[in-house]
């Protein structure tokens, strides 16, 4: 399988930033996926996976290892029964479309979330009640040296978290649903997307949310909001001044800027709230947030 070099992964991210991967491989099965993970180990390179880039914040400088972008039959999903199977890369609209098609319901609520399968495995993404954990079977985890079927609790799900180790990659998703008219299915999904539409910057490069919610009455976003920060830009980058927890590209935005925002943001939510933001957003290469003082 190739392994192509220098390859830009801004192409690979809603936020259209980051630099070029040192190595970059499509794997279209669990065969040359673990011929590419080989391939990493050999070199002593680290991997990471790109769905959608739709949670990624990629360096400026790229990223010094092996990037999985999963395509063929590992991107692909259709339904067997009351389950809808989904390779690791099927974007989740695909998989929608097939469940809806087949009258399955349960995965509404992933209209909202513009990634993949195996992303919302790693984040156990989730929106509108409704989570990958809830409706989740089991994910097929690839190594370097075995493919293994894990269920929600050996995944380790919880808030947008997975026990997940980098290296490790989802190569396929059993997700359970439930019977449910097409028709239901569609009004749901048309009423979700409505709402979001009225909360989110939606025809904006972002990519989601910036920060979990804290443990506090206020959510990321109405706190970096009351500390006057909607519309703050730094360099490309400014804060959505649509919703605070979102960081849009306004104008050829470098990842260093987006940090500096969220830099920024998490120094005024501790000097004004006490809370130390978390990020949800990964980053990949060498990006960091300084330390609160
Ligand atoms: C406009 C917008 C709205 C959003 N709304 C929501 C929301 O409501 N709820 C929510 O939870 N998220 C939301 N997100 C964030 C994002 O869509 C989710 O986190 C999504 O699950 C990420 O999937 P992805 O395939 O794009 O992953 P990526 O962003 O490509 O990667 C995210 C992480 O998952 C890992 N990963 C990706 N694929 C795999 C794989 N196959 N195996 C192992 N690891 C993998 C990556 O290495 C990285 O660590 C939103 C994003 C945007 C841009």
């Amino acid at each position: 399988m190739k392994i192509e070099q220098g390859v830009l992964l801004s192409r690979f991210t809603t936020i259209g930033t980051g630099g070029p991967a040192h190595a970059f491989a499509r794997p279209e099965s669990v065969d040359e996926l673990q011929e590419a993970l080989r391939h990493a180990r050999e070199h002593e390179l680290d991997v990471a996976t790109v769905g959608l880039g739709s949670n990624l914040l990629v360096g400026d400088e790229g990223f010094d290892g092996l990037v999985v972008k999963l395509g063929g039959e590992l991107a692909h999903a259709g339904t067997e029964g009351e389950l809808l199977v989904a390779g690791g890369g099927a974007p989740n609209a695909v998989a929608l479309h097939r469940a809806r098609a087949a009258g399955l319901g349960g995965f509404e609520f992933a209209c909202a979330i513009p990634g993949t399968a195996g992303g919302g495995v790693r984040m156990n993404a989730g929106a509108y009640g409704g989570d990958w954990a809830g409706i989740l079977e089991r994910a097929l985890v690839v190594d370097a040296e075995r493919a293994e079927w894990r269920t929600p609790s050996e995944l380790g799900l919880s808030y947008r978290h997975s026990e997940l180790h980098s290296g490790e990659v989802v190569a396929r998703v059993e997700f359970r649903l439930t019977p449910r008219p097409a028709d239901e299915i569609k009004a749901v999904v048309a009423d979700l997307q409505a709402q979001r539409k009225a909360a989110q910057p939606t025809n904006k490069r972002t990519y989601g949310s910036v920060f979990k919610n804290p443990e506090h009455e206020l959510s990321a976003g109405r706190m970096l909001e009351a500390c006057g920060l909607k519309g703050h830009r730094i360099g490309g980058a400014q804060i959505s001044p649509r919703h605070a927890n979102f960081i849009e590209n306004a104008d050829g935005a470098k990842s260093a800027d987006a940090v500096a925002l969220m830099a920024e943001a998490r120094r005024r939510a501790s000097e004004q709230f006490g809370v130390e933001l978390e990020h949800e957003v990964v980053f990949l290469g060498s990006l960091e947030l300084p330390l609160l003082e």
